[in-house]
């Protein structure tokens, strides 16, 4: 049964096709960028066949996923015969708000909670809609579903997502702590207790999805209990270009000293900021190490930052597990920076962590890397949003 999963942004549609029968197979994924800019991007890496490119420009999300079902049934690039084999789409939808605690199949009502949390999501949830209704035009038999970055954290207790302001922000407008990369925190956690042999619902988790985007989740019996990020996912750590927690009075003081409207502080705090912005340099932790080996001390500084974040939250994690059986990384950095982790990792021994620099030496696979005496695992575990999407939607429609 093949499942197309789209994740579309305000001027992207990232996709993958997927074969969910039995084991699950990749038949072909791409990227439609620069949507409604004078020129587009059409990337379409078909398994087994060479890479294909489009530059023309994209007027609208229509045009995309126009273009991405055409290259999917193309006679040379394509990987199906005809759209009937799409038997179902899953999307992936930034925020639920307080609506939804699982993955839905997309419904009239479902639409009407999303567009609802465009107000709390105004940079994707209104794209997302997007891609739905673009989808239901272009393949009108095709059921949807909704996968949601934030339904892992709907488990959160009130007292770590209530914010110390006055309550009727909270009854008022739903500000609150939400959590993302939901669906990323929970696959891990579950496939490390998988390989492990291990009960989940009885294992305190910490996981550490540490990409472009970084966010830390504690998990307690599979649930998840507190997460880094927070109303947006510009709370928590220092990201590539996010800022991470800040006093919100620097914040203030910022906007007042330069005039920034509220949009600007928005681009600010989520597009110069984070290592990025610390560093002058780049967001990237390759570029930012390379830097590192020409001398940078502001790069040096953006990866100590970095590392500095994780290692207080993994603390302060701990804190509210109450001790800790496992402490997983994953995304971009988590799965492939060695030195970032052994960074984060030494000085954990207060929490039983037996670092061991040399299982450390691995990049993109699932692997112990603490010692074998040591009383909390650390792993690493490669993460796959899609395949959880396809999953769930393939659990879904059948
Ligand atoms: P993501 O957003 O999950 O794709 O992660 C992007 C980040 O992962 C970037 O900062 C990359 O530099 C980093 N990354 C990806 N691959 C590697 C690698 N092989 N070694 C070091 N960092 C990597």
């Amino acid at each position: 049964m093949n499942i197309l999963v789209l994740n579309c942004g305000s001027s992207s549609i990232k996709y993958q096709l997927l074969d969910m029968a039995q084991t699950p197979v990749l038949l072909a994924k791409g990227l439609v960028e620069k949507i409604g800019l004078p020129m587009g991007n059409f990337t379409h890496k078909p398994e087994g066949k060479e890479k294909w490119t489009i530059e023309q420009p994209i007027a609208d999300h229509t045009v995309g996923m126009d273009l991405i079902l055409k290259a999917l049934t193309d006679t040379n690039h394509g990987v199906i015969q005809s759209l009937d084999e799409i038997k179902a789409v899953g999307h992936r939808i930034a925020h639920g708000g307080e609506y939804f605690s699982h993955s839905v199949v997309i419904t009239p009502e479902v639409k009407e909670k999303i567009q609802a949390c465009c107000e709390i999501a105004p940079l994707h949830n209104p794209a997302h809609l997007k891609g739905i209704e673009t989808m239901e035009r272009l393949l009108p038999e095709v059921p949807q579903v909704a996968v949601f970055d934030t339904s892992f954290h709907q488990t959160l207790p009130e007292k770590a997502y209530i914010y110390g302001i006055p309550y009727e922000y909270y009854s008022e407008y739903k500000i609150r702590k939400y959590g993302f990369h939901g669906t990323s925190h929970k696959f891990v956690a579950e496939k490390a207790c998988q390989i492990l042999g291990w009960n989940i619902t009885k294992k305190k988790i910490i996981t550490c999805h540490l990409g472009n985007g970084a966010s830390i989740t504690a998990i307690n019996g599979g649930k998840s209990v507190d997460t880094s990020m927070g109303f947006t996912p510009v709370a928590g750590l220092v990201m590539g270009t996010r800022c991470g927690d800040i006093d919100s009075g620097a914040l203030l003081y910022i906007c007042d000293k330069k005039g920034l409207t509220p949009a600007e502080a928005v681009k600010l705090t989520n597009k110069e900021s984070g290592v990025f912005g610390i560093s002058g340099a780049s967001s990237d932790f390759r570029e930012l190490e390379a830097a590192v080996e020409n001398g940078n001390k502001r790069a040096e500084l953006a990866l100590d930052v970095f590392a500095y974040n994780v290692k207080k939250y993994i603390g302060a994690y701990a804190a509210v597990l109450n001790g800790v059986d496992l402490i997983i990384f994953t995304g971009g950095i988590g799965e492939n920076n060695i030195s970032v982790r052994k960074a984060i990792c030494n000085g954990l021994s207060y929490l039983g962590v037996n670092f061991d620099e040399k299982a450390n030496q691995v990049r993109g696979e699932d692997k112990i890397i603490s010692a074998p005496d040591s009383r909390t695992l650390l792993m690493t575990i490669t993460t796959d949003e899609e395949l959880v999407i396809a999953t769930d939607t393939l659990n879904l429609v059948k």
